[in-house]
């Protein structure tokens, strides 16, 4: 990937959480901390600041320097989390990845999350997105169609009960509410997905 795709990639996902940072912090305030908002914004915004030198490093390892810049900026669960998202998908990718390559990268780094979380799909998290994006990747889907399941699929969080997270500590009252990850997810996924089809 060329340095400036990189960089669009980058701008588009700052841009989306920056645009959406509000909606993320209700989201949170509904049934966490009300931090997952400006969480993701700061950490987003730390990655845009370091953009040029981020997007002239080889994909991997601008994926792994992106994810390390999350885990250091982010904070609370989410921040190692989505760290490790990205620093696994710079561990598995090639350079120049096609789509079976994106899908087996994204599968691994699903379970790294999965490991870091002690968290499967089903338990109203971010991999409630993840894991539906992966399977559409895999399965040869469109990047429109990608982005569907990834709203979807935060849509599907709406009636489920938190196993996981701050969300879990309120039981049967976390029912009714979009989990926050999973909206950041999937407007990540939007993001991306976008600025590599627009590219
Ligand atoms: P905190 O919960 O520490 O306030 P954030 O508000 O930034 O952190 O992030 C909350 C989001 O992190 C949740 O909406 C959920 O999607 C995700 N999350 C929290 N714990 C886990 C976990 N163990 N596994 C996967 N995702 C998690
Ligand atoms: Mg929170």
């Amino acid at each position: 990937m060329a340095a400036s795709d990189f960089s669009h990639l980058i701008a588009a996902a700052a841009d989306t959480i920056a645009l959406h940072a509000e909606e993320l912090t209700a989201l949170d305030q509904a049934i966490g901390d009300g931090d997952h908002g400006l969480n993701m914004k700061r950490g987003f915004e730390a990655v845009r600041a370091e953009t040029d030198a981020i997007a002239a490093k080889p994909l991997p390892d601008a994926l792994k320097a992106l994810g390390t810049k999350l885990v250091m900026t982010v904070g609370g669960a989410s921040g190692p989390l989505f760290g490790t998202l990205f620093m696994t998908l710079g561990k598995e990718l090639p350079p120049v990845p096609d789509r079976a390559a994106l899908a087996s990268a994204l599968g691994k780094a699903i379970e790294a999350v999965s490991a870091r979380g002690k968290s499967q799909p089903g338990q109203k998290t971010m991999l409630d997105v993840l894991q539906p994006v992966y399977e559409a990747l895999a399965q040869g889907k469109t990047a429109s169609e990608i982005v569907d399941a990834a709203d979807h699929a935060a849509e599907a969080t709406v009636p489920m009960k938190a196993l996981r997270g701050r969300a879990s500590f309120l039981g049967q009252r976390s029912i009714g509410h979009m989990d926050a990850g999973a909206r950041s997810t999937a407007l990540l996924v939007r993001a991306v997905a976008e600025a590599i089809e627009g590219s």
